[in-house]
C-alpha cells in the first residue's frame, strides 16, 4: 500500500491546499515550518526519476503557483522546493512528491 496513493484517493484524510484531476497538494503531517506543503501527482510514480514528463511539468507548475501563494499568505522570506530521490537522499515515502517549505531570515536550518 502506498500512503500517498491513499491520500490521493481520499481513503486517508489530509488538509488539501490545491487539487485538480492530476495533482494534489496538502499539508505535511510532520511539518518543519508552518505551511509545509507536499505536491504530488495522483498517479503513482516512485520518485521524480520515473514521473512522465507532462505530469512532472504539471506538478512543478502547481508547485510554482503555490510557492507564490505561500509567500503572499505567510510573508515568508524564502521557500525550499525539494524532492528527495531514494532512501539515501532521505526519501521516506516512495510516491513522487515535492516539498514546499517556507523559510524566514535567520530561522533554524531544518533540512
Ligand atoms: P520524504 O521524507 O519522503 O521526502 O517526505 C515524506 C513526507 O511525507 C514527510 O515530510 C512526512 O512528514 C510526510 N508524510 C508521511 N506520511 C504522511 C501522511 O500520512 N500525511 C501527510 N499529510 N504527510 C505525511
Ligand atoms: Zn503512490
Amino acid at each position: 500500500m502506498c500512503i500517498f496513493c491513499s491520500i490521493a484517493k481520499k481513503e486517508i484524510p489530509s488538509h488539501t491546499i490545491y487539487e485538480d484531476d492530476q495533482v494534489l497538494a496538502f499539508l505535511d503531517i510532520n511539518p518543519t515550518a508552518v505551511g509545509h506543503t507536499l505536491v504530488i501527482p495522483k498517479e503513482h510514480c516512485d520518485s521524480f526519476l520515473d514521473c512522465p514528463p507532462a505530469l512532472r511539468d504539471h506538478v512543478f507548475e502547481v508547485a510554482q503557483q503555490l510557492a507564490k501563494k505561500l509567500e503572499t499568505a505567510l510573508h515568508c522570506d524564502g521557500i525550499h522546493l525539494l524532492s528527495n530521490m531514494h532512501e539515501a537522499a532521505g526519501q521516506s515515502v516512495h510516491h513522487f512528491h515535492v516539498h514546499l517549505i517556507p523559510r524566514y531570515k535567520d530561522d533554524q536550518e531544518i533540512v
